[in-house]
């Protein structure tokens, strides 16, 4: 019988052989055997063989199979062969990279795996989610995801989103007993969770009944999300503008046919002269590169604590131009100490403690009992303001275990986000007491006594005042503060949240969380790179304010808005408001929803932090949803797009860095790509139209397309980034890669190549004949792209750069001209690609004419970019310092 939902809890505890101490060692072994990874089977993957297949499917290998065919026509038995060894060699190229780019994401994806707490031999220890076994007690706590199907043994207000099975967006409330004996719907089997909900209140203790194929969500598993990574944004850009390449270079390749055909050129020539502009015209490597250089990218993030999940967010991070940001753990190092209290009326240090004082005990006792952490043995566990809290405890040699089995906790209402409230129950001196930490300003308005040295009384209006002034003062410091009251209940009373009112004032305790050393230079990296660094917090304002300030988030003129006043605004307001607002407090995951909206209203791309298993929506709707890595919720980590493996703020800007180069490496290599393939159309259309020989055979425009090309295109996605890159504004997403400017420099570039290639072109055919003239301009025109790629690593100039901060332009160069070499040499080669041997003059001039075009660029590169960019760094500097001085 399965029916787990049906049966008691001994019952199915019984059938996997388990306890609510967990499973043994060994049974873990024997159930791992028999059951299996808790692993849900992805859809089909395509075979290699399709894969290699599918690279046939494209425009360029048409043309190339044309070229092939019109070959074999001409009798050309050499060429022939080159041209199908290139498709195929091409093909499995194709087919490598496929299979990388897929290994690569999959090894990000398991690097952002999920983890799941379980029970095992008494102990509850952290393992991968797919290490679940049938018999495993699972914990469930709010922002976990359920890794498998089970059944609920003990219950503390557990709430799911079931919304991946049910389609029901709402959460439903969970509880432990037998709820019906007959089959009863999913949504229905309040006993039971299922793999694949999110836990978003609440905790639970739950044996694991169903893992993997066998839950319910691997019964629908066709239902699964496509996994498929998409293209960026940037990759579809380019793969519609090479298709439009395409098409615009065929028409002119059958214009240039119908031209010659009808000067009477024989047809087979013709169509030579045809397919060797569409071959030259095509940047064939274009897609392949940009994909390569974005997978590297991933990997380089990733050992900077950034693992992107999607390839389209390392493109996205380069536009980001605001980063909204949590302060805790964040922005600061999220380890609390304890300073200040105020109790009896008086503010004390943490030493200044009178154990023998009631209501001082009780503030003590309140802050480990109401608390879910633990600092035994020196290991701390759990949320770092409560860590302190124990740490406080430990000044009185108070011990937290000796303390919480002496007065257990009978029932909770756990802390959340939203609420700002933790409590707990406990039986304390014969008296049933509830104990609720929290905000003040939640806190505060449910008060009506006060403790104090000399009994309870009713709080008066000099008591709240002098609590709130004290409260200030301490926010004013920077400090975060915790209130505590308590209240008498009824003997075994099950607390609700009803329950939190009326209240006896106990005291405040205040804490320090200094901010992370490195925050300071990356809010000043930030605004130096024309992005608005803006803090979130659930915080108080005062307290948000002073390390917002303290570290260069707010300004002079910046607002400061609480989650209550953010309600009162309309949309519009908020708009109108929000480039002025650094930092909001108080806030709730709804909150942040409509400031990610109001942002993206202004055409601003934003990076957002959250943690918090309400997070999610936030994180979706952001452009860039960053996920903390340490301290977040699995629920949060699902729903981002990059996970911070040091929750840090300076990774998020040293990823935006990151994206920026990323980009600016794919432009510079897609110049380099364009300009080599605006040189060959150039000399093709020139010599057409001049009725000249063909000055290339479409067997040397593949070797410098797929081969000579690629690794210097390679290299220049290889750039180190440098401290420029954060010095400009965002770029903003909707500008075409192609620009004026960069169409220009192309246009240039490329005829600078074109008129050295034809001049060498001119050379052969006057000393020599079409096939010298050919080899000539073949040779010239692939040393010019090789040394080309030195130009293309950037906008200033190779003494700028330096020649040895990329190493890899270095090789590819050499790599390419030992090829060029051995083409140009090896007999067998210069059969194979149609080239006449050359004489060392001959060579010596080829290496003439291919640095020219260089040399030139070089020398412009030096005399204007190299200035200008002093220029600029000058200003930014200038502008550094100020804000600064600031
Ligand atoms: P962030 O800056 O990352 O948004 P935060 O830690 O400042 O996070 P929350 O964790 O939502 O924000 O805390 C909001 C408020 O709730 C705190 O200012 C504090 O008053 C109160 N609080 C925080 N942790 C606890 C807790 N464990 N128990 C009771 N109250 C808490």
């Amino acid at each position: 019988m399965n029916n787990y939902f049906s049966r008691s809890k001994e019952e199915v505890l019984t059938e996997f052989n388990s306890s609510v101490n967990g499973l043994t060692d060994n049974q873990v072994k024997s159930y791992t055997e028999k059951y299996g990874l808790n692993e849900l089977k992805e859809k089909e993957k395509k075979s290699t063989f399709i894969v290699f297949l599918e690279q046939f499917k494209d425009l360029l290998v048409l043309i190339l199979i044309i070229a092939g065919a019109v070959s074999m026509a001409i009798g050309n038995i050499e060429s022939t062969l080159v041209i199908f060894v290139v498709i195929i060699l091409n093909a499995i190229l194709g087919t490598v990279q496929h299979v990388k780019a897929e290994q690569s994401l999959n090894s990000l994806k398991a690097l952002s795996a999920p983890n799941s707490k379980v029970i095992r031999n008494g102990n509850k220890i952290e393992i991968p989610s797919n290490q679940v076994v049938p018999g495993d007690i699972l914990i469930l706590e709010a922002g976990d995801l359920v890794a498998a199907d089970g059944r609920i043994l003990e219950n503390y207000s557990l709430q799911v989103n079931e919304s991946s099975l049910t389609g029901e967006s709402e959460s439903v409330n969970k509880f432990s007993e037998i709820i019906a004996e007959e089959e009863i719907a999913l949504g229905d089997q309040k006993n039971m969770v299922f793999s694949g909900s999110l836990v978003t209140y609440g905790r639970a203790n739950v044996l694991i009944t169903k893992t993997g194929m066998d839950t319910e969500i691997g019964k629908i598993a066709s239902l699964l999300e496509n996994t498929q990574e998409k293209k960026t944004p940037l990759q579809a850009s380019l793969d519609d503008f090479s298709k439009k390449l395409a098409i615009i270079i065929l028409i002119i390749s059958a214009i240039i046919f119908g031209i010659d055909v009808f000067r009477g050129t024989p047809i087979l020539d013709s169509l030579m002269f045809a397919v060797a502009l569409a071959v030259a015209a095509i940047p064939e490597a274009l897609s392949s590169i940009v994909t390569i250089v974005l997978a590297l990218g991933t990997q380089k993030m990733a050992s900077e604590n950034a693992i992107v999940k999607y390839l389209k967010a390392v493109e996205g991070l380069g536009c980001v131009s605001v980063i909204c940001s949590d302060k805790t753990g964040t922005l600061t190092q999220n380890k609390m100490t304890v300073k200040k209290s105020f109790v009896n009326g008086k503010i004390i240090e943490d030493k200044e403690y009178n154990l023998n004082d009631e209501t001082e005990k009780l503030l003590l006792q309140t802050s480990i009992l109401c608390n879910d952490s633990s600092a035994e043995g020196g290991k701390e566990i759990g949320d770092p303001t409560e860590v302190a809290l124990v740490n406080l405890g430990k000044i009185y040699s108070i011990n937290e275990l000796e303390l919480r089995n002496k007065y257990e906790r009978i029932s909770e209402i756990p802390f959340d986000s939203d609420r700002k409230l933790m409590s707990t129950s406990h039986k304390i001196n014969e008296k049933n007491l509830m104990l609720t930490k929290g905000a003040l300003d939640v806190l505060l308005n449910r008060v009506k006594y006060i403790k104090t040295s000399t009994g309870v009384r009713e709080i008066t209006k000099e008591d709240i005042i002098t609590i709130e002034k004290t409260n200030r003062e301490f926010s004013e410091n920077g400090l975060r503060v915790l209130a505590f009251a308590y209240k008498e209940i009824e003997e075994n009373q099950s607390l609700t949240l009803d329950d939190e009112n009326n209240y006896t004032f106990i005291g405040l305790i205040s804490m320090i969380d200094p901010p992370r050393e490195e925050s300071k230079k990356a809010v000043h990296d930030c605004i130096t790179a024309g992005i608005k660094p803006v803090m979130i917090t659930g915080d108080h304002k005062i307290t948000a304010c002073a390390i917002a300030k303290e570290i260069g988030i707010f300004k002079d003129g910046d607002l400061a808005l609480e989650g209550l006043e953010l309600e009162k605004m309309s949309d519009e307001e908020l708009k109108e408001k929000v480039d002025k607002i650094s930092v909001y407090a108080r806030v709730s995951p709804e909150h942040k929803i409509r400031i990610v909206r109001a942002w993206q209203e202004k055409d601003m791309i934003v990076a957002m932090t959250g943690d918090g298993v309400n997070d999610a929506p936030a994180l979706k709707q952001a452009n860039i949803g960053i996920a903390m890595g340490i301290t977040g919720t699995e629920v949060s980590k699902d729903a981002a797009s990059m996970i911070l493996t040091d929750d840090n703020f300076a990774t998020i800007v040293k990823s935006v860095a990151n994206g920026r180069n990323v980009y600016k490496n794919i432009k510079n290599s897609i110049r380099f790509l364009l300009s080599g393939n605006t040189a060959g159309i150039l000399a093709i259309l020139y010599a057409s139209l001049l009725a000249l020989p063909m000055p290339f055979a479409p067997v040397h425009l593949l070797f410098i397309n797929l081969l000579t090309d690629s690794l210097p295109a390679i290299a220049i996605g290889l750039e180190m980034g440098n401290d420029d890159l954060l010095t400009e504004k965002p770029r903003n997403s909707k500008d075409s890669i192609l620009t004026k400017d960069f169409v220009k420099s192309i246009s240039v570039e490329g005829l600078l190549i074109a008129i050295f290639t034809m001049i060498a072109f001119h050379i052969g055919l006057n000393f020599g004949d079409a096939a010298l003239a050919s080899t000539m301009s073949f040779s010239t025109l692939c040393l010019a792209r090789l040394f080309h790629g030195f130009n293309c690593r950037g906008k200033q100039s190779i003494f700028k750069l330096g020649f040895k901060s990329n190493k890899y332009s270095i090789w590819a160069f050499l790599a390419g001209f030992v090829l060029l070499t051995a083409v140009l040499v090896v007999p067998v080669l210069q059969n194979l690609f149609e080239v006449s041997p050359l004489n060392l003059g001959q060579i010596g001039l080829i290496y003439i004419l291919a640095i020219i075009p260089t040399v030139l660029i070089q020398a412009y590169k030096l005399l204007i970019n190299d200035n200008s960019n002093t220029d600029k760094k000058n200003l930014s500097n200038s502008n550094k310092d100020k804000s600064i001085a600031a």
